[in-house]
């Protein structure tokens, strides 16, 4: 049974909400269906933060959603059907209750051997929804009947206590999804709180279960790692708990803590101010002390420099993709930053303006940036190009004759 706060007794208000999320609910309860906020939307207003996207928990089905919204509404997902409704540019995700997997035939819901959930669309009551979600903090919903929060949970309290906790039986809940453990320092990052002792307790045992998962599904989440401005505290949770590792095995075997610290920063420091960030930015500095080690192998071996460099890219990241599916788009600019790095560090002199005008060399310059900052050799040419594109053009002409 859940804990109901009246709306005079909390914070959430609609003004605080999306319109788009607002006419959404409205619009649900208008044609008869129960109609909740959930999930972020609802926690991070507790929190006093800006929610990044809205999700909406209702009694109404995917076809009954999509008869309400007609062409607004996309049917999506096949493991995890549910609705996108579209508003212009603002996407809301409506999701029909959801009951516990085991009730389910098998075509609306199956698990695997290792107790993973394969497809969950097995529709319930609120109170099962409630149940199945992941964290207390996100299983507190806002009913625009009489915006009143339900708490299912104790979510409130952990809200006030700063704590992360899984509902249910944590191991089995891993097991039905692995994901659910990167969810968890994701949010311990993002929110700076803490794992409750025993949701943190399994992980280092159940980590290995990300080797099996979907590399499409790890690569998504990885953005969200990576791309939600906390990367810099996320990193060290990750090996803490012993999930680094399976997610990135030669980066782990080849850490590069200063410059992965240093790009975590930086990344952060752009989301913050509204900064556009390059996914293949973060994942070329995570791969690049495994390239090192294998370039300098392959050179040892007699191969010459520059195509010891462009097989070292393409083989640390082929064993990347088998974890996380990196679209081609991505590794070809990471593979780009790589090999301009040593052209950056012995340019010669009629090519430092066609290097300039490359459109790989903003990327590739701040990626020598980051690796002079991390305490890396690199003969200070980071701070050369920098001072180079300061200068004026009898200034670089001879800053050019000069690198002879
Ligand atoms: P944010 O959007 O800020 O990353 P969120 O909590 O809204 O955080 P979403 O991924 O948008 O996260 O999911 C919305 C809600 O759906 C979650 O709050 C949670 O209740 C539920 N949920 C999402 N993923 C899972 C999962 N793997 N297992 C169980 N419940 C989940
Ligand atoms: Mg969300």
């Amino acid at each position: 049974k859940p804990v109901i706060i009246p709306r005079d007794q909390h914070t959430v208000s609609r003004k605080q909400l999306s319109s788009a999320a607002v006419k959404t609910l409205y619009r649900l309860q208008d044609c008869g269906f129960d109609a909740y906020l959930i999930g972020g939307g609802v926690r991070d207003v507790l929190l006093g933060l800006s929610p990044k996207d809205f999700d909406i928990s209702t009694n109404a089905t995917p076809e009954d959603i999509k008869h309400v919204f007609g062409s607004q509404c996309q049917i999506i997902g096949r493991r995890f059907r549910l609705a996108h409704v579209r508003w212009g540019r603002e996407v809301i995700e409506v999701a029909t209750f959801r009951a516990n997997h085991a009730e389910g035939d098998d075509q609306s819901a199956r698990t695997n051997a290792d107790g993973r959930i394969l497809r969950d669309n097995v529709w319930g009551s609120i109170e099962e929804d409630a149940a199945r979600r992941d964290f207390t903090i996100n299983a507190i919903y806002y009913r625009i009947a009489d915006f009143s929060l339900w708490d299912f949970a104790q979510g409130t309290a952990d809200l006030k206590q700063r704590i992360i906790r899984l509902i249910g039986d944590p191991e089995t809940r891993y097991r039905e999804d692995p994901v659910r453990m990167l969810r968890a320092v994701r949010f311990a990052a993002k929110l700076d709180f803490t794992l409750a002792p025993a949701t943190a307790k399994p992980i280092a045992s159940l980590a290995y279960l990300l080797e099996e998962m979907s590399s499409h599904r790890l690569y998504d989440e990885c953005q969200k790692l990576f791309g939600g401005g906390h990367a810099a505290p996320l990193l060290p949770l990750l090996q803490q708990y012993g999930l680094f590792a399976p997610l990135f095995p030669g980066p782990a075997a080849h850490p590069n803590e200063a410059l992965w610290l240093h790009v975590a920063r930086n990344t952060d420091a752009r989301l913050a101010e509204g900064k556009h960030i390059n996914a293949a930015f973060f994942f070329a500095a995570l791969l690049w002390g495994d390239v090192n080690a294998r370039a300098q192998h392959l050179i040892a071996d007699g191969v010459p420099p520059v195509p010891a460099w462009q097989q070292a890219g393409m083989q640390s990241v082929s064993q990347q993709l088998a974890r996380t599916a990196i679209p081609k788009h991505v590794s070809q600019v990471m593979r780009d930053i790589w090999e301009m790095q040593m052209r950056l560090e012995s340019p010669r002199p009629r090519q430092v303006e066609a290097m300039a005008a490359n459109e790989r060399f903003r990327a590739a310059y701040d990626f020598l940036l980051m690796r002079e900052h991390a305490g890396e050799a690199t003969g200070k040419m980071a701070a050369w190009w920098t001072r180079w594109q300061q200068a004026d053009p009898g200034l670089q002409a001879e800053m050019q004759r000069a690198l002879v």
